[in-house]
């Protein structure tokens, strides 16, 4: 199973990116379900042009898949990309909170029926779109709730019809359906979850995320200037780190996992190299992140295998912080210490400095 995140989906670069991902996916013989996010940049475009009632930023979205299938040769399949934007052009001018998740997932929708088609006519897979995976969620619209116990029994059964005739599934990221049969979104990043619930539903043995950054970083690049790969993190310090904005994972990325036996790997379609994701917990400080706390604070937190019970390596923490400003100091769920802190500057400096610390555990 694999999940092929947005940020690689831009123009003239699909096909290889699918080619490179199927080149790595068939090393593990058996079916495959490849679950695909919106082209980069598409899913913004989308809530632009429901939000603001902005039919420029509508085309601009669609141009970017109508632009790929033409490069690819699919015209009859850049034909039918016309008509979706003619509908979607009407449905941005709808009110109904329901609406915006549907004009919202289209970009998934759009990947799914690119994929397929790259999949089936240039690779020559058995490759099947599956629109509606049996994810069931509640109508809390953006960021719908999924449902466990129903969703298991449908996706159960609609992958094991798919799989009795085809061997690989695409399916689009992103999305649940409610009870009465509308799409629901899982909020932004929610591909990764969508994955995720999958793997755990189906129990497969396998979940890579494929990303244009590769695997987990022990720190943010854009803030810290020599991150190191982390090459084994546990489900559950790997749950904190996204719930804390790690890589930008969907906060709920790794909930499923926890306690599973899927060995997920995250890396890049282009490199051997990455993070497994394991069940194994080591109590050494992993990682750090930087996120927003509200109330204007931002949190600077440093990850690892049940941190917050250890005195002595709290009191790290807490001594490094302790040249700063900092508001509070605060555990998260035993597997990451946060300080909570106003002015940017000192976010950026204490965050380093932190990180300094944290690298001398990983070397
Ligand atoms: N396309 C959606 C977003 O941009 C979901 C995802 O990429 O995971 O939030
Ligand atoms: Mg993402």
């Amino acid at each position: 199973m694999s999940k092929v995140g947005g940020s690689l989906l831009t123009n003239g670069n699909v096909l290889n990116v699918i080619n490179k991902v199927m080149d790595r996916e068939r090393l593990y013989n058996g079916k495959l379900i490849i679950v695909v996010s919106a082209m980069k940049g598409v899913t913004d475009l989308l809530i632009r042009a429901f939000d603001g009632h902005d039919a420029g930023a509508l085309d601009d979205a669609i141009s970017i898949y109508i632009n790929e299938a033409l490069s690819l040769g699919f015209n009859k399949l850049a034909s039918f990309l016309e008509l979706t934007r003619e509908e979607l052009l009407r449905f941005i001018n709808l009110r109904e909170p329901w609406i915006r998740d549907y004009v919202v997932i289209h970009g998934e929708l759009l990947s799914v029926l690119l994929v397929e088609n790259i999949l089936r006519d240039l690779l020559e897979l058995n490759a099947k779109a599956v629109y509606e995976p049996g994810i069931i969620t509640n109508d809390s619209w953006g960021s719908a709730l999924v449902n466990h116990e129903s969703s298991i029994k449908y996706v159960v059964s609609r992958f094991g019809r798919v799989f009795s005739t085809y061997d690989v599934a695409v399916v689009p990221g992103f999305l649940g359906v409610t009870g009465d049969g509308r799409y629901a979104s899982l909020g932004r990043g929610g591909s990764d979850y969508t994955a995720s619930l999958l793997a755990n539903f189906l129990g497969a043995s396998r979940l890579t995320f494929y990303t244009d950054s590769g695997g987990l970083l022990s720190g943010d690049p854009r803030i810290i200037s020599d991150p190191v790969l982390i090459r084994e993190i546990s489900y559950g310090e790997a749950n904190v780190a996204s719930m804390l904005g790690a890589k930008k994972f969907h906060p709920r990325t790794f909930e499923p996992l926890v306690n599973s036996r899927v060995v997920t790997f995250i890396t890049d379609p282009w490199h051997e190299s990455g993070t497994y994701v394991i069940n194994n917990c080591i109590t050494t400080p992993k990682l750090v992140t930087v996120s927003e706390a509200g109330g204007d604070r931002f949190k600077v937190s440093v990850v690892g295998c049940n941190l917050s019970l250890n005195d002595h390596l709290r009191n790290e923490v807490a001594k490094i912080a302790s040249s700063y400003e900092i508001d509070e100091v605060r555990n998260e769920h035993n597997h990451a210490i946060s300080t909570l802190v106003s002015n940017w500057d000192d976010v950026i400096a204490l965050a380093r400095d932190v990180h300094r610390w944290v690298r001398v555990w990983i070397a």
